[in-house]
This record gives C-alpha cells, sequence and structure tokens, in this order.
C-alpha cells in the first residue's frame, strides 16, 4: 500500500565510516567520492562520538547495539564487542530497537538489503546475524529476497550486484540506479533502513585500490540519494564507528562517526547529539 502523506526517512548505516580528524576537504574522501559528496558532509553532518565512555577500540556489535536501541551496549558489557551479537546482546535488540518502537507507533518500517544466499530459518540459526539481521528478524519477521532484488524493491549489499553476478542470472546496476531502488522502497514506508559495510571490510584489508572503488561507489550512491530526495523525505548517515577515513591503519579508529541529515530536515546543530546512543531517541522523535 502506498502511503501518501508525511516525513519519510531514509537511514543509511556505513559501518566503519568515521570522520577524518584532517577535515573532510583534506580527507581520503575527497580523493574517491568527489567535491558533492565532500559538500554534503562538510554542510549537513555533525561528529558524534563512537567510544561510548568505555576503554578501547568501538566494534560494530555494541556501536550497532547503541545506534539502534539507545542503549549503551558496551557499558553493560563492559566492553567493546565485535562483528555479530551474541545472546546477551541480542536480548537487548529483541527488547527494544527503532524498528519495534515504530511499528508500536503505527509507523510502517522496511530493511532494503537483500538477502539472496540466507532465508529468514537459515538467518536465525547463523551466528552471523548482525545487529540490523536481529533487529529485522524479531521486529519484521522477513528479509527481502531475490525477488524483492528484482522488483528493485531491495538493495544489493554491494550497490551493483556485481558480487552475486557469478551465482545469479542478473544484471549490474550502478549505485544511481540502487539509489532509486531505495527512495522507491522509502516512499512505502516511514522509515526505511540500508547497511553498507563493504566501507569496513576495506579498511580492514587497507589496500587502496579496494577501498578507492569501494568509497567511488558509495559517493555515487549518497551524492544519487540526496539528489533524488523527493520533498518529504529526509535522509540521515550514519556508523557504528570509524575505520575506513584512516587509510594507513587496518584497525577500527576512536575517531567520531558523521550524523549527516539532509533533505526534509535540518541537520542538528553540533554538540546537541553527542553519542552513538542519542540517535535512537532523536529517529523515535521525528515521529
Ligand atoms: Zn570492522
Amino acid at each position: 500500500m502506498k502511503r501518501e502523506n508525511g516525513l519519510k526517512i531514509i537511514i543509511l548505516m556505513i559501518d566503519g565510516f568515521g570522520v577524518p580528524p584532517e577535515g573532510w576537504e583534506n580527507s581520503v574522501y575527497r580523493k574517491y567520492c568527489g567535491d558533492d559528496f565532500i559538500n554534503l558532509f562538510a554542510k549537513h553532518s555533525v561528529p558524534v562520538d563512537a567510544c561510548l565512555g568505555i576503554d578501547g577500540i568501538p566494534q560494530s556489535a555494541t556501536g550497532q547495539c547503541a545506534l539502534f536501541t539507545g542503549i549503551n551496549a558496551a557499558e553493560i558489557m563492559g566492553r567493546h564487542v565485535q562483528g555479530f551479537p551474541g545472546p546477551s546482546i541480542r536480548k537487548i535488540i529483541r527488547e527494544q530497537n527503532i524498528f519495534s518502537t515504530l511499528i508500536k507507533k503505527g509507523k510502517s518500517v522496511a530493511f532494503a538489503n537483500a538477502y539472496v544466499y540466507f532465508d529468514l530459518q537459515k538467518l536465525r540459526d547463523t551466528r552471523r546475524s548482525s545487529v540490523t539481521s536481529v533487529m529485522t528478524e524479531c521486529s519484521l519477521g522477513y528479509i527481502r529476497d531475490l525477488q524483492y532484488l528484482l522488483r528493485g524493491e531491495a538493495v544489493y549489499h554491494d550497490l551493483t550486484r556485481k558480487s552475486m553476478s557469478g551465482d545469479f542470472d542478473i544484471p549490474e546496476i550502478t549505485p544511481s540506479e540502487s539509489a532509486s531502488h531505495l527512495i522507491k522502497i522509502a516512499e512505502e514506508n516511514d522509515l526505511t533502513l540500508f547497511e553498507y559495510f563493504l566501507t569496513d571490510r576495506a579498511g580492514h584489508k587497507s589496500e587502496e585500490e579496494t577501498l578507492g572503488k569501494v568509497l567511488s561507489e558509495l559517493g555515487d550512491f549518497i551524492c544519487a540519494l540526496s539528489k533524488k530526495l523527493p520533498e518529504e523525505m529526509a535522509l540521515i548517515v550514519t556508523s557504528d564507528h570509524g575505520n575506513c577515513e584512516d587509510f594507513f591503519s587496518a584497525s577500527h579508529t576512536k575517531n567520531p562517526v558523521p550524523l549527516l541529515v539532509c533533505g526534509a530536515l535540518k541537520t542538528p546543530p553540533p554538540g546537541k547529539l553527542k553519542s552513538l546512543t542519542d540517535i535512537y531517541e532523536f529517529v523515535n522523535n521525528l515521529f
């Protein structure tokens, strides 16, 4: 059912995407993502702390849990937990997350990522279920599969479908076409989430060629999204921790992450949202 009225929001969560300490203008992003991308982040993003008040290097399981539940999972666990959430963090996600909170308010939410190798049962059984997968499984009860992807009602995690083209008879598309598909999903929901994680993988590899390709496609995708946003739609881009902004290090960083807000919403003033845990309430209060 197409929803005609009200604010619609896209959240793009980019794994391992920190604010460059040398400034957007002088960063690795400038080299690969282009001037429009740099202007967008320089004008419309604020830095948000991802360290969660806990020593050590920020990690995905606790960072994403904080981001999508508002609960400081790193504090509860006493450490930053990497990769995929174990039973304790899964429990936190199942009790409260941005999907379940908005569904309780009568809002429609979508997880736009396509899963072509896993069905929901396999996803439930696997220990490699991400924070967003757990959230989707417990709050939505379905994932978007190959059929959704073929209809342009899902987005593949690499933005171009290239990494699945050896296994499926499906043509490659451009990041800009993927952006149009994401907007199409977002037009029919109040909140639409898409997760991109090749940035974190490329950051760990620390190979300039891989990182350059990933950042260039991501740049095209974000610039296309921001240009194609319908009037009533806002784009929020954020991350769980830094990584790819520091090309010389193969590990995560303690740098803040950007919170970009553009389109139908104004960017919050710097310092208003301080930590990853503030983003859940920020999004919740928009509805
Ligand atoms: Zn990582």
